[in-house]
């Protein structure tokens, strides 16, 4: 089973001894952290999580695509369309999270970043100090229910 690893958020294959008491205890195989995190079944992890929401909730019409950036590992989690590589997606997710960080450090309260492009909306939100997620939608801003159900998740993780 593959996990995340949480410093690096790089892949590691996982064998079933490596899950104890409802933990995912394991050396990541990529930066050696030491990873012990809860977990009560294979998909509970954070990243496999918003994966599982990306998956039902991106064939809104409006919405482009989705991926998640790690600020170590680069791009984690692609849903969007194939025009883009992952090497395209790694320079648009370093150039947006700069401009978040950048803005949140002169105004903390900024939760997410939106840049219109050429009659597309690039919205940038963090979803913890390394993980950050970007949603491209047309034109108009991610609907309010996605959005709502998607804080929601994010607050429980
Ligand atoms: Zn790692």
């Amino acid at each position: 089973m593959i996990n995340f690893c949480e410093d690096c958020g790089k892949k590691n294959t996982l064998e079933p001894k490596e899950f104890r008491e409802g933990k995912a205890v394991f050396k990541c195989m990529h930066c050696g952290y030491f990873n012990a995190y809860k977990m009560d079944s294979p998909k509970t992890g954070k990243l496999g999580k918003i994966n599982l929401f990306l998956k039902n909730n991106l064939t809104d019409p409006i919405i482009i695509g989705a991926f998640i950036f790690h600020l170590k590992t680069r791009v984690v989690i692609n849903h969007m369309p194939g025009i883009l590589k992952d090497s395209d997606l790694a320079i648009l997710g370093k150039l947006l999270t700069d401009s978040y960080t950048l803005c949140h450090m002169q105004y903390t309260d900024i939760d997410e970043l939106t840049l219109h492009i050429s009659e597309k909306l690039v919205t940038i939100q963090m979803i913890d100090h390394n993980i950050a997620i970007v949603f491209v939608t047309k034109k108009s801003p991610l609907p309010k229910k996605i959005k709502k159900q998607f804080s929601d998740l994010i607050s429980t993780i």
